[in-house]
């Protein structure tokens, strides 16, 4: 017999870009024992996770689910089922998930086409509109809240202009399903995707998925297979409809933990949950300013859900996340690409977007900061505090 003993995780604060904090409930929810993936009852949850889902998605769209697969895999569900060889598909560049929405449309023989900005900036609605008119292209894609870098997308004139051409829009919701307002319908969102383990609050595993009526027309009209099997949306759709088509064996006890987050979001109350992810993000801002920090995204452009202060000359970004996650068991992390080295993220998700995350954060922040060498003031707390005390 081999020495292997029972796996217990160190406690941790997950403050990072995902995987956020589960909620206890969650995990209670998840320990129930499986039953069969077309037994009644596991039905009732599917059909259960689809009301809820719509919720944070803010629309009414028949289709939507829940896929097997983190949230790239809802990001390649986008693309094999809505992007051929040969179509031709207008991104708008400003990041990581852009970049890798982008390496999946080419890898399908798409002709990408692609407006580039600096990370941390997004699009004003008069060059996103002139974009669009000029490339006329049959599917537009961009990121609504962007992990990388901690920028908001706004999606009004996207889709208006989308729509002008005749393309369909591909939103990646992913850190912003659960924290930040989607509103598919208003918007005009034809393709969203998102992941559980992100403002949801549930383990990393499913990929909430929501179409247009525009977008299911598209897909039921389509005459060629997608490159992909197990994303293979008209499949899956057999499976969650009436006729219960076997695809494959849907991770029960995921959706066992995804039913109870979405119902523990229903419970708080959508208005309620956004609030305190606005507060929370706005208290973390005035403790790291307090600190001399600035925030690398423009006020107005900023997620509530992510974070991106710029780290101070001179500190080094794996010293510091070192020391929280040794001294603390806070995790957050660092940037990459052109912002490695430059900023720390830090997410604000679900479970994780607490006044006590905060606090425990800036507190640690300012004591690591300063055994680092930094020089720069305190009171981030008192700063956070003062924020909290006048909402
Ligand atoms: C995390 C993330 C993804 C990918 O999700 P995984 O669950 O890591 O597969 C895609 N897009 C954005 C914006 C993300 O933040």
């Amino acid at each position: 017999m081999s020495d292997y003993r029972f796996f217990q995780p160190p406690p941790r604060l997950l403050l990072g870009p995902g995987p956020s904090m589960v909620d206890p409930q969650v995990y209670l929810a998840m320990a129930a024992p499986i039953v069969g993936h077309t037994d009644p009852a596991f039905f009732g949850v599917l059909q259960d996770v689809a009301a809820l889902l719509r919720i944070p998605f803010g629309t009414s769209n028949d289709f939507t689910l829940a896929l097997s697969g983190t949230g790239t895999a809802g990001m390649e569900a986008a693309v094999v089922n809505f992007v051929e060889r040969g179509t031709k598909i207008a991104v708008f560049n400003n990041g990581y998930f852009s970049d890798r929405l982008i390496d999946m449309a080419e890898r399908q023989g798409a002709e990408v086409v692609k407006l580039v900005k600096p990370w941390g900036e997004v699009y004003g609605d008069e060059e996103a509109r002139a974009f669009i008119e000029r490339e006329k292209p049959e599917v537009v894609a961009f990121v609504h809240a962007e992990t990388s870098t901690g920028a908001l997308q706004s999606p009004k004139a996207i889709c208006a202009a989308a729509h002008e051409v005749g393309a369909l829009v591909i939103a990646d919701c992913v850190t912003s399903l659960g924290g930040m307002p989607i509103d598919l319908d208003a918007n005009g969102i034809d393709i969203a995707y998102s992941g559980t383990q992100k403002c949801l609050s549930a383990p990393p595993g499913l990929a909430p998925v929501s179409l247009s009526p525009l977008a299911l027309e598209r897909l039921r009209a389509r005459k060629t297979k997608s490159v992909s099997w197990y994303l293979d949306l008209k499949l899956i759709d057999e499976y969650w409809g009436a006729s219960h088509r076997y695809h494959h064996t849907t991770p029960i006890n995921m959706f066992y933990a995804l039913r109870e987050a979405l119902r523990l979001i229903d419970v708080e109350g959508l208005q309620a949950r956004f609030d305190r992810h606005k507060l929370n993000h706005r208290a973390f801002v005035a403790g790291v300013e307090a600190l001399g920090m600035t925030m690398h995204v423009a006020p107005e452009h900023r997620l509530w859900t992510l974070n991106t202060p710029v780290l101070p000359e001179g500190v080094s970004d794996v010293e510091l996340r070192k020391r929280l996650l040794h001294d603390y068991g806070i995790e957050v992390l660092g940037g990459f690409g052109p912002l490695a080295g430059k900023v720390l993220r830090v997410g604000l998700m679900g479970a994780s977007s607490s006044r006590n995350s905060v606090l425990l954060l800036l507190s640690a922040l300012e004591t690591s900061l300063h055994a680092l060498g930094h020089r720069g003031e305190r009171g981030a707390v008192e700063a956070a505090e003062t924020i909290y005390n006048e909402a």
